[in-house]
């Protein structure tokens, strides 16, 4: 399905902020931000995932539909994904990780995009060895455009995260999961 906005200027000058979306962020600055850009009922989960992995030291910032009719029409795919603060909050992060959702309700598994490959081959070692099932990205998910949100960092190059929908709701239910999940990224971008 194409997406009704190609930028976020004409996303505003449709939908109402604090009405039909917001924009929320960490109160902290740092190297590493987490990037929720299809937030709140867009994506569900993705915000609060995003903010676990911030946790209180990492910088996060979420993208978030709060209506209830025509939710997809916010859904502004990454590599059009403009809106100024959070543009200019990437200029200077050296590590960018973007959280996204699939449909996927049975599965549970993630693919790990971005132009960052020692960070994505990182990512997926660690999450293989803790149990997670990371599959090949297919090419639509592979977030390898340069205008792609997750490389708009200062490197040019971030990772994302496209998670299944079935294993978001096990990250958000079993909290046993959710600190396997959490904590082996956290331990590796932290230091990245
Ligand atoms: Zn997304």
């Amino acid at each position: 399905m194409p997406d009704t906005y190609t930028n976020f200027r004409e996303l505003q000058l449709h939908e109402q902020e604090d009405r039909d979306y917001r924009i929320k962020t960490s109160r902290n600055w740092h190297s590493v931000i987490i990037v929720a850009p299809h937030g709140g009922n867009i994506e569900p989960y993705t915000s609060q995932i995003a903010k676990w992995i911030a946790g209180e030291d990492i910088a996060w910032y979420s993208f978030e539909g709060i209506k209830d009719v025509d939710i997809r029409r916010l859904h502004i795919t990454s590599h059009n994904f403009d809106e100024p603060s959070l543009l200019q909050g990437l200029q200077q992060a050296q590590t960018v990780m973007t959280i996204h959702g699939l449909k996927n309700s049975i599965e549970e598994f993630l693919m790990i995009g971005g132009l960052d490959s020692t960070l994505r081959n990182e990512l997926r070692v660690a999450l293989q060895d803790h149990g997670f099932i990371v599959k090949e990205s297919e090419q639509r998910y592979r977030g390898e455009r340069a205008t792609n949100i997750c490389n708009r960092g200062c490197t040019g190059k971030g990772v994302q995260l496209e998670i299944s929908f079935a294993l978001r709701k096990r990250i958000f239910e079993d909290a046993e999961c959710r600190v396997q999940f959490i904590d082996t990224i956290r331990s590796l971008i932290k230091y990245h």
